[in-house]
């Protein structure tokens, strides 16, 4: 397929910017640029056949089912959009005053409260800009939070190893050191091993919950009261909320601070790199280190944005991705009180429904209920087959489906991590199980043809290491 520039021609024209509609603001010489900007020039119709084309190539939500474990690819309701499309809400500029921005800031303040309902927390900051970045945001404020107390040996954040990989890695960057933890034979974290890693230098602990395995940690009361007793705090990753919201809080199982998904749970299109929302929501003894600024009530009931006294300072410029906020507000309030735990219910009963019609055809990693995704490991069909879980994700794409994540988590050999999400028919997920059984049955007759899927999509297989380490993001012009 051509590129934009690739089907430039000088002299069609580039009219797609509107007239200024604000007075020229004259800059000095060496603030211009030398040349015109080399735009491609395309007619309208042909620019609308390539972002159709670029569209026809890619797999949505849209296309067909998205099982990508971990990442909560559910349907989004339009309804969503559309509320975020409100001129009010677009139109708004970041420097506006508070006075003439009270509907903007009724959504921050509401969409704070329903979501501190939902996790038992007392303050969030709707600064950061994705699920890692908030979970940067929380280990700052533990941080924050032990200097304030002149506590400067705890410099070690524990992290069990069926966590989701950006949990050390968030620790990493947060300059603490990472204390590894492993599971057990259930799954779950081995507490044993868990009490002998805490002690005087813990900072606190980084749970993934449900686990990238899918699990539930049946011990988490424990696992909280261990971190606690050591003088570390609990953080909670939250990204895996769809599995449990309206039925357990984080706040409620001891955690003091947890970051969410917005984009994930409170449905926003993802997968495209953003924009996306990881709110950090805490326990009132940490508010006063949040970000800033926060929305809060003054006495005369008109919302103000305020300093927290020992505010970390900013994560990102002004209010995080506010619009994403306004989709979560409105997923919330149209699902309401009842809908909101029915969610997550069809969302673990859609996961076991699939794990129990793949049982006994496929491995599954560990043999227990699940709760909003499953793993399985084809390690056994490998050695019997050479059908590795890669071969078999690729197949998929032949039959209109997106892969599941493959090889994570990492303590399961040739994984595939299956998260159906709520939002699909049982008619969907029988499908996507005849595929699944189908390519088994493939892989027994003609692994050949698994060996070289896909079949049907625009390239096969690409490198994906050298795509990630060396992207190429600009146009060479000759
Ligand atoms: C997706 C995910 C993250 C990271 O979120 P991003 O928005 O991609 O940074 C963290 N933890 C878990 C469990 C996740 O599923």
């Amino acid at each position: 397929m051509k590129l934009l520039f690739e089907l430039s021609r000088t002299g069609r024209g580039q009219d797609l910017l509107p007239l200024s509609d604000v007075p020229a603001c004259e800059f000095g010489g060496e603030l211009l640029r030398q040349a015109p900007p080399r735009l491609p020039e395309i007619s309208e119709v042909d620019l609308e056949r390539h972002y159709t084309e670029l569209a026809k190539q890619t797999h949505g939500v849209n296309d067909g089912f998205y099982p990508l474990g971990s990442c909560t690819m559910k349907y989004n309701p339009h309804i969503n959009e559309d509320m975020a499309a409100l001129n009010g809400f677009t139109g708004i500029h970041p420097l506006q005053d508070e006075n003439s921005a009270q509907g903007c800031l009724e959504v921050m303040y509401r969409t704070e409260q329903l979501l501190n309902e939902i996790t038992g927390m007392d303050a969030m900051t709707f600064q950061p800009a994705a699920g890692a970045h908030g979970e940067y945001t929380g280990l700052m404020l533990i941080r924050a939070y032990h200097l304030s107390r002149n506590d400067t040996a705890r410099t070690k954040i524990i992290v069990p190893d069926s966590a989701h990989g950006t949990n050390p890695a968030s620790a990493a960057m947060a300059g603490f050191t990472v204390v590894s933890v492993p599971s057990n034979a259930q799954g779950g974290v081995d507490l044993e091993a868990l009490k002998a890693a805490a002690g005087s230098d813990t900072a606190g602990l980084m749970l993934t919950n449900p686990n990238t395995l899918g699990l539930f940690d049946p011990n988490i009361l424990e696992i909280t009261r261990i971190v606690h007793e050591a003088g570390g705090l609990n953080y909670y990753d939250g990204a895996n909320l769809n599995a449990v919201m309206g039925h357990v809080r984080p706040g409620d199982m001891g955690f003091d601070c947890v970051h969410l998904n917005l984009h994930k749970t409170f449905s926003t299109p993802h997968g495209g790199g953003g924009p996306g929302s990881g709110p950090v929501g805490c326990k009132k003894f940490l508010d006063e280190f949040l970000p800033e600024p926060r929305v809060v009530r003054d006495e005369g009931g008109a919302l103000r944005f305020a300093c927290p006294e020992h505010t970390l300072g900013k994560v990102r410029s002004f209010y995080g991705n506010f619009l994403v906020a306004v989709r979560a507000l409105t997923y919330i309030t149209v699902l309401g009180k009842e809908g909101i735990p029915e969610a997550s219910e069809t969302a673990v009963l859609n996961a076991n429904y699939m794990m129990h019609k793949l049982k006994g055809h496929y491995d599954v990693a560990y043999d227990a209920a699940c709760m909003h995704e499953f793993v399985l490991t084809l390690e056994k069909l490998k050695q019997e087959t050479g059908v590795s879980a890669m071969d078999a994700a690729k197949r998929l794409l032949d039959f209109g489906m997106h892969p599941p994540t493959m090889y994570f988590p990492l303590i399961v050999h040739e994984a595939l991590m299956i998260e159906p999400t709520e939002t699909e028919s049982r008619e969907t997920l029988d499908r996507a199980v005849q595929v699944f059984l189908d390519i088994l049955e493939e892989a027994k007759t003609d692994p050949e043809k698994l060996h070289e899927a896909p079949h049907t999509c625009p390239i096969g297989r690409p490198d994906e290491v050298g795509a990630a380490r060396n992207p190429v993001l600009k146009y060479e012009f000759a």
